[in-house]
């Protein structure tokens, strides 16, 4: 085993645990800033290139961290632009993340965990049990090292891959503090979002964060009924107190929430599921994401026809719910969440 793979990484520490780690090897603690700005502004791979520390300091850094990126298995890359990345962990296991070049910048979808245990019925990620939570660190360097391979600089972030984030709720707080620090990758938090599929007392104590990231709520269901179906998470927290967790998170916060919705055919995407959609959000301050469908070839579910797609979405439009149909991307490449690590195991 190489020395790197079983030093801890440095990417783990946010500007407060490096200040906590200068005092406890009695270093002063302003240290801590200076060490940020060289791993994200410069973006350094050596501990060597840090010109203003000492050698000393930078010997016992390097006894104390690994500088490490993830490593690359498979890079695809789609006609329009959207670019898929698998990587191996130190461990072993396989995780990806996908870059999207949107016209306001480019926008990665995070992974947070490796496999994920809620079971939504259409998921290709969820076909993999959790083995673990991701660490901070493999979240950030999801990041650093898709803009190594790509020469670009990523401007917003959605946690939306792989993995519920309110199931690794500390890690992924701790991963938006560092991308947001100033000294860190700077992302403003209105262009970061997360999206849970509906934990609903993580979804309370989140709205007492206090970065203003954007809260997605994957829905996908207008009824107790359909969700019962689609989303196992609705026999733990059913679909009124989920309703009323975004209601408590929008009342504290005053922040818009977005709805993301997959049209499925035949299952979620007729004209009475428009209405009991439309009923169920009237009068909240929700932006609804209608998403076709990736499909997953182990799965059964099927994309919605296009012009099932456009009622659903014009009949929203005249109950004035904002809303929009979200353009397809990457359907070249295996798109759908989770499809390139499910190809590369067992
Ligand atoms: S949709 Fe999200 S929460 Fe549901 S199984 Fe897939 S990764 Fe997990």
């Amino acid at each position: 085993m190489a020395r790197g793979d079983i030093l801890q990484s440095i990417y783990n520490y946010s500007e407060n645990d490096l200040k906590e780690y200068m005092i406890s090897i009695g270093e002063k603690p302003f240290r801590s800033s200076q060490i940020m700005e060289w791993l994200y502004r410069h973006k350094i791979s050596s501990f060597d290139e840090m010109s203003n520390i000492s050698k000393k300091f930078i010997e016992k850094l390097k006894e104390d961290f690994s500088l490490d990126l993830l490593e690359c298995v498979t890079h695809q890359k789609s006609a329009d632009g959207t670019q898929k990345f698998l990587f191996k962990l130190k461990d072993g296991n396989l995780i990806e993340s996908v870059l999207m070049n949107n016209e306001y910048g480019y926008s990665i979808c995070v992974t947070s965990e490796v496999g994920c245990n809620m079971g939504c019925v259409f998921c290709a990620s969820g076909m993999k049990k959790k083995l673990r939570n991701l660490l901070t660190s493999e979240m950030v360097l999801q990041i650093l090292t898709v803009e190594k391979l790509t020469n670009l600089k990523i401007t917003h972030i959605v946690v939306m891959g792989i993995g519920e984030p309110f199931d690794n709720y500390d890690n992924v707080l701790n991963f938006f503090n560092i991308v947001n620090n100033p000294k860190g990758l700077e992302i403003g938090a209105r262009h970061i979002t997360v999206s849970t599929c509906g934990l609903v007392p993580k979804i309370k104590e989140y709205a007492d964060f206090p970065l203003q990231v954007n809260l997605a709520i994957s829905l996908h269901a207008p009824t107790t009924l359909i969700r019962d179906q689609i989303m196992p998470i609705n026999k733990a927290y059913p679909l009124d107190t989920l309703i009323d967790a975004i209601k408590y998170y929008i009342d504290k916060t005053n922040r818009r929430v977005t709805i993301e919705y997959i049209l499925l055919k035949g299952i979620n995407d007729t004209l009475e599921c428009a209405k009991a959609l439309a009923d169920l959000l009237h009068g909240l301050n929700v932006y609804v994401n209608l998403i076709p469908y990736n499909e997953v070839i182990e799965k059964p579910y099927r994309r919605s026809s296009k012009e099932d797609m456009v009622n659903f979405f014009d009949y929203l439009k005249k109950r004035r719910i904002n809303v929009q149909l979200r353009r397809e991307q990457g359907s070249d490449i295996d798109a759908a969440c989770g499809q390139l690590r499910s190809k590369h195991m067992k």
